[in-house]
């Protein structure tokens, strides 16, 4: 199968999960995650599906200095407080704003460059030493001082959820951060529109519980041969 034939196929399980929860497609979106894959590949990917992610800037320049113009790119990987500068003019979003002081910086970098910067707020689902993330508890004691900072555009809530031995062992963290997510909506001052969430064993799972965003890379490029962490 090419890669877009594989990107056809995942568009189309796609639809079937979102017709199946009854959501429009129109709501749910293919973030094709290419990190680790060089930019010969990457481009074939572009070229079907304008949407791509990367999680290490160095990796990620190559690639944007290289492919069209007319692609998207957002940032997945952990934001390192010194990368922000960088990041922040190559990528209209960044998925993994993962403590107040990150975002507080971001929000002040954003401000320095005339931009509003589109975020996702990262959870820790299951309080993982091994993730990075929000917990429950410091979402809602710091949602305040974060709706307010005024070069952020909070897109909303993303998780990358502890592993589970099947896709369907996902559905419950899914359920979860959409049940918080609405929860905080309620709250006045409060706008979480988005959830970024599912990936490629468990994004039909994801879109029927609510995602906006699925990011998906191996299902498309296959097994990523080299570590990415
Ligand atoms: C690598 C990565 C993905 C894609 O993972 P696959 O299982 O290959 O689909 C999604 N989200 C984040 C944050 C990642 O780092």
């Amino acid at each position: 199968m090419s890669i877009a034939e594989n990107i056809h196929t995942v568009k189309e399980k796609m639809a079937a999960a979102a017709q199946r929860a009854g959501r429009s497609l129109d709501d749910c979106q293919l973030l094709v995650v290419s990190k680790t894959w060089p930019a010969d590949i990457v481009a074939e990917a572009g070229a079907e599906h304008p949407l791509l992610g990367e999680s290490k800037l160095q990796e990620a320049e190559v690639k944007i200095a290289e492919l069209d113009d007319s692609i998207s790119w957002h940032y997945i990987g952990h934001v390192q407080r010194n990368k922000v500068r960088k990041i922040l003019p190559l990528f209209d979003v960044i998925h993994a704003v993962d403590s107040l002081k990150l975002a507080r910086y971001t929000s002040n970098v954003a401000g320095e460059l005339g931009i509003k910067a589109k975020v996702f707020i990262q959870i820790n689902q299951g309080a993982e030493e091994s993730k990075h993330g929000f917990s429950e508890g410091d979402l809602r004691t710091q949602l305040a001082e974060l709706m307010q900072l005024e070069n952020l555009d909070i897109q909303g809530l993303m998780s990358i959820p502890p592993a589970s031995e099947n896709a369907e062992g996902a559905r419950a963290w899914f359920r979860q951060l959409r049940e918080l997510r609405d929860e905080l909506n309620q709250l006045d001052g409060v706008a979480l529109p988005l959830l970024s969430m599912g990936m490629s064993h468990d994004y039909e799972i994801a879109i029927e519980e609510g995602s906006n965003i699925v990011r998906v890379g191996s299902a498309i490029f296959g097994s990523r041969h080299y570590p990415t962490a």
